[in-house]
């Protein structure tokens, strides 16, 4: 039966960083399953690994807006130049048979009474819920307890009450903290694997306890050198490299 999910979004092409994770998450008490919330390709130097990587893993996929991209279904008019450039240079990498996987994930899914989203469950490839507004504004756009999601590379949990006036409280996350989850219906982020933003620059990710109910968040530090050396031999924008070394 599966019990323990490992939650990871915004892995990024980043190898070291995902890698990192799941030695990590094995020490952390292992793991039956994987939810992957997005954006598993763009920024990073091995795009192609990475899939594999994911894939192998055999869990449940959403797209990511990168992912997308990455694969000729999404604009990149709104990507930033140097988005831009890295989903053209992972565009020319990737074989058929890799852009068609990411072609044929889902925007939205539910899994075990998690709806799963790579922005929201309202926008899933283009709100950032960064705060208590844009989740009260999603919470009755998915039927399940929780719903997890990424793109905004930060972790975060949003307790919610549902109903004519939503309200959600923004709990505090920290590195090896474990919440219960099993009181009102909350949204989750485990925070960037692959490009964490929140000024830490160790790959994030957490472990979902159906038993116990809980979500537990993670940190584990990475070499994050041997990535940024790649993406210079790749010839990837120098902003994407250094912002590696600072979690921004
Ligand atoms: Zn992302």
């Amino acid at each position: 039966m599966i019990v323990r999910y490992l939650v990871l979004a915004d892995i990024h092409s980043n190898l070291e960083s995902l890698q990192a994770v799941l030695r990590d998450a094995g020490r952390n008490g292992g793991f039956d399953s994987v939810l992957c919330l997005g954006d598993t390709v763009g920024y990073g130097p091995d795009p192609k690994a990475c899939i594999e990587l994911v894939r192998n893993l055999d869990g449940v996929c959403v797209a990511g807006n990168h992912d997308m991209a990455v694969a000729g279904i999404l604009d990149i008019g709104d990507f930033n130049a140097a988005a831009a450039v890295a989903t053209r240079w992972t565009s020319g990498v990737l074989s058929k048979g890799e852009a068609t996987y990411l072609r044929g994930l889902p925007e939205k899914t539910a899994h075990d009474d998690c709806t799963l989203v790579h922005g929201s469950p309202g926008l899933p490839m283009s709100e950032y819920i960064f705060g208590v507004r844009a989740a009260q504004a999603n919470i009755d756009l998915f039927d399940t307890s929780c719903c997890l999601f990424g793109h905004t590379h930060v972790p975060a949990i949003f307790r919610c009450v549902a109903g004519s006036t939503p309200r959600c409280v923004q709990e505090e996350v920290s590195p090896g903290k474990t919440t219960d989850i099993r009181s009102g219906r909350t949204l989750i982020n485990p925070g960037g694997a692959g490009q964490p933003r929140d000024g830490d620059p160790r790959a994030a990710y957490g472990i979902l306890d159906t038993a116990s109910g809980s979500m537990t968040h993670y940190r584990v530090s990475y070499d994050i050198t041997v990535t940024q050396d790649k993406m210079r031999r790749c010839g990837l924008p120098l902003s994407l490299i250094s912002r590696l070394s600072y979690g921004i």
